[in-house]
């Protein structure tokens, strides 16, 4: 596995369900939270990315208020 390399994580929007794809920088850090707008519907959500010590990325997505 190479670590530099971006990985995509699907999520479904908060706000309209509509699945968007995220990119996690694996070399950002184990914790990351940043804000992305929706593909579908532009409303912003708060990505919560926690990644555990195998590389393995987690995401609570949240509607940004
Ligand atoms: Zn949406």
């Amino acid at each position: 596995m190479n670590l530099t390399e971006l990985l995509p994580v699907e999520y479904s929007c908060p706000w309209c369900g509509e699945p968007n794809e995220t990119l996690i920088d694996p070399t950002g850090g184990d914790r990351q939270d940043y804000v992305e707008d929706c593909a579908a519907c532009c409303r912003p959500s708060t990505i919560s990315v926690r990644i555990d010590g195998g590389g393995v990325p987690t995401v609570v997505v949240e509607p940004e208020s």
